[in-house]
């Protein structure tokens, strides 16, 4: 048994994880900044904290008493929000360095960091047949305006504070992660789960368009939560010292994932083509050589088969009367 703090479990990905380190019978501090009752899923045998991770004095709360930190806490959200939010995301550089410094302050023995393809240079970025982003390629460093150089920062944060305080860290590039208990309206949502959303309500409603942002061309790899839930722990637990990739390498373009999700919904919609709405890089995919050879780790779970979960997952959401499940409390 493993005494655990989980920052960002109010989450979707923290979410997730605090129930599997839950099940496996560790000690678990679940800490999000939203109110209980706004946390997508609530573990009632974890010790559930409200505390704004911002602040210093809170992060020494939250890590006091424990030995391992996964650091999952971010102020995000899909292109829609972090194009227009930069500033905002690069706030979260102080979740990160005050659960750094209170982590070592407290004495703890393991640190993991989320960190984002969006580190990536975007200048190889701009071919939709992106031959998979090597963890190489961060550098020479033109990231993601905001979001990705908070991360890339924070990524050398985490490195500095090894070499120089003994502190183990470990950092995994996530790429498009998507399922059950994530974001779909709102404005934070991501692809996967606003297409989702979008054939729903022309399902519901009969009015058979949609909108994609951008030309559809653009391409991307999506991975299902349950393979980032393993990679994590799989990456927190080894002796990897350098940001690794963990992600996909099943590359399609949105046009493509727009098909997955009407065949799963049975039904062909009107495309409409929003060329002046966010849509990030021309094309991204994950490198998985280093990660398949240091853990033998890959996503067992394809995408069509993900998507129908979240899909129907989605869908129960939206139809559901009063009693939305998105913020699902358990006890086992
Ligand atoms: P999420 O928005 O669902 O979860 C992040 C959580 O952090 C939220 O519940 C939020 O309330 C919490 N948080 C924000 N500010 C906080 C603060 N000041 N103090 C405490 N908690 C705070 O996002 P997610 O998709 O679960 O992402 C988790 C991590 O993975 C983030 O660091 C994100 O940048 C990274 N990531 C996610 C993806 C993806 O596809 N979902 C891709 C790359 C990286």
């Amino acid at each position: 048994m493993r005494n655990i703090v989980v920052a960002g479990a109010g989450g979707f990905i923290a979410g997730h994880l605090v129930k599997e380190l839950i099940k496996k019978g560790n000690r678990v501090r679940a800490v999000d900044i939203k109110p209980l009752n706004e946390w997508y899923q609530v573990s009632e045998l974890a010790e559930n904290l409200v505390l704004d991770l911002r602040l210093r004095e809170n992060c020494v709360q939250a890590v006091n008493g424990y030995n391992e930190v996964f650091n999952l806490a971010a102020d995000m959200g899909g292109m829609g929000f972090i194009e227009n939010n930069k500033a905002a995301c690069m706030i979260s550089v102080l979740i990160n360095t005050h659960l750094l410094i209170a982590s070592k302050e407290c004495g703890i023995d393991r640190f993991f960091y989320a960190s984002s393809a969006c580190v990536y240079n975007g200048e190889k970025q701009t071919d939709p047949n992106n031959p998979g982003l090597k963890e190489s390629d961060a550098y020479p460093a033109l990231a993601e305006d905001g979001y990705g150089w908070e991360k890339l920062f924070s990524e050398r944060m985490c490195r500095h504070f090894m070499e120089d305080f003994g502190l183990t860290t470990r950092v995994a590039r996530f790429h498009n992660v998507y399922g059950p208990f994530g974001t779909y309206d709102g404005g934070r949502e991501k692809a996967p789960a606003a297409i989702c959303r979008k054939v729903i309500e022309a399902s519901l409603t009969g009015i058979k368009d949609i909108t994609i942002w951008g030309d559809g061309h653009q391409t991307r790899s999506f991975m299902y939560i349950d393979d980032c839930i393993k990679g994590i722990q799989d990456i927190m637990y080894s002796n990897i010292e350098v940001p690794i990739n963990l992600g996909s390498s099943e590359m399609v373009s949105i046009n493509q994932l727009v098909d997955i999700v009407e065949e799963i919904a049975g039904i062909k919609l009107n495309r409409k083509y929003d060329l002046d709405a966010p849509k990030g890089v021309r094309g991204r995919n994950s490198e998985n050589t280093l990660i398949k050879q240091l853990l033998n780790w890959e996503p067992s779970i394809p995408l069509k088969t993900g998507m129908k979960k979240t899909y129907d997952w989605i869908k129960e959401q939206m139809t559901s009367t009063g009693n939305k499940k998105h913020h699902e409390r358990f006890n086992k």
